[in-house]
């Protein structure tokens, strides 16, 4: 395990699937299964239609709930949005953002997702904000350039004391539900140049805080490896997160579940 006194964060993002009833008992089974891993905070990102179904369901903790997107705004005409105070009345803690298909899908850009991670975070909610670059800026060596404008565009609205209350999740787009994880000094290297970034932008004591999830084709195999990362401090799950003894294994990180 990474040595640091950050306390592991993993989260499994639902994206489209299942329905209100599936996501509720899956969530149940988490519950179930993890309640005693109380050494890390586990979160479930259903659709936005069971956010509150699965946050009642989960209310007496551990596993807390996450939206998978919201918009900027409180309120208004803005048919089909779901916004963070509506996230937050209805049992939610925290909130992704800027996911790299909301990115690639739905035209979201560095300073909409600063916009809506700010929103969250001024109705109570922690971001999880999602960064990293594609297969093709990989191979032209801009990983970096592309990761630290990200980060430096989703910090802007902040001040260095609220880094911490924040999550960054480093996903690069080739390794997310392609079965091809980055190898923990792929992501090591990532991580280690978002925490110096965010030195320089926050001070080192911010940047000691905050926590960085991994987030790309992590299984119940590669958890304990990426782990073992001094600044890998958690996972972002997509598809493992889906049946609830792959995420409970995950959740375990290489003890019995
Ligand atoms: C994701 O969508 O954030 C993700 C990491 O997916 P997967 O684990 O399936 O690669």
């Amino acid at each position: 395990m990474a040595t640091s006194t950050r306390r592991p964060v993993i989260a499994g993002n639902w994206k489209m699937h299942l329905t209100v009833a599936e996501s509720v008992s899956l969530a149940a089974e988490i519950q179930n299964r993890c309640a005693r891993f109380r050494d890390v905070d586990v979160i479930v990102a259903p659709t936005a239609l069971a956010v509150y179904a699965v946050a009642k369901r989960l209310a007496d903790g551990p596993v807390a709930v996450a939206a998978q997107h919201c918009h900027g705004a409180d309120s208004g005409a803005f048919t089909g949005e779901i916004s963070p105070p509506l996230i937050a009345a209805a049992g939610a803690r925290y909130g992704i953002v800027g996911h790299s298909e909301r990115r690639q899908l739905f035209g979201e850009t560095d300073a909409g997702v600063a916009g809506k991670a700010r929103a969250l975070f001024d109705h109570g909610l922690t971001p999880i904000i999602c960064v990293g670059e594609s297969l093709a800026e990989r191979d032209a060596g801009q990983t970096l350039v592309v990761v630290e404008r990200q980060v430096k565009a989703a910090l802007e609205p902040f001040a260095a004391t609220e880094v911490p209350r924040l999550i960054l999740a480093y996903e690069p787009i080739w390794a997310i539900g392609t079965g091809r994880t980055a190898t923990p000094a792929q992501a090591q290297d990532v991580h280690g140049a978002v925490r110096a970034l965010v030195a320089r932008l926050a001070g080192p004591e911010a940047a000691a805080a905050l926590r960085i999830q991994y987030g790309g084709s992590v299984k119940p195999d590669n958890i304990r490896a990426l782990m073992e990362q001094p600044d890998i401090d958690g996972a972002l799950v997509g598809g493992a997160s889906l049946t609830a003894d792959s995420f409970a294994r995950i959740v375990a990180r290489g003890e019995e579940p």
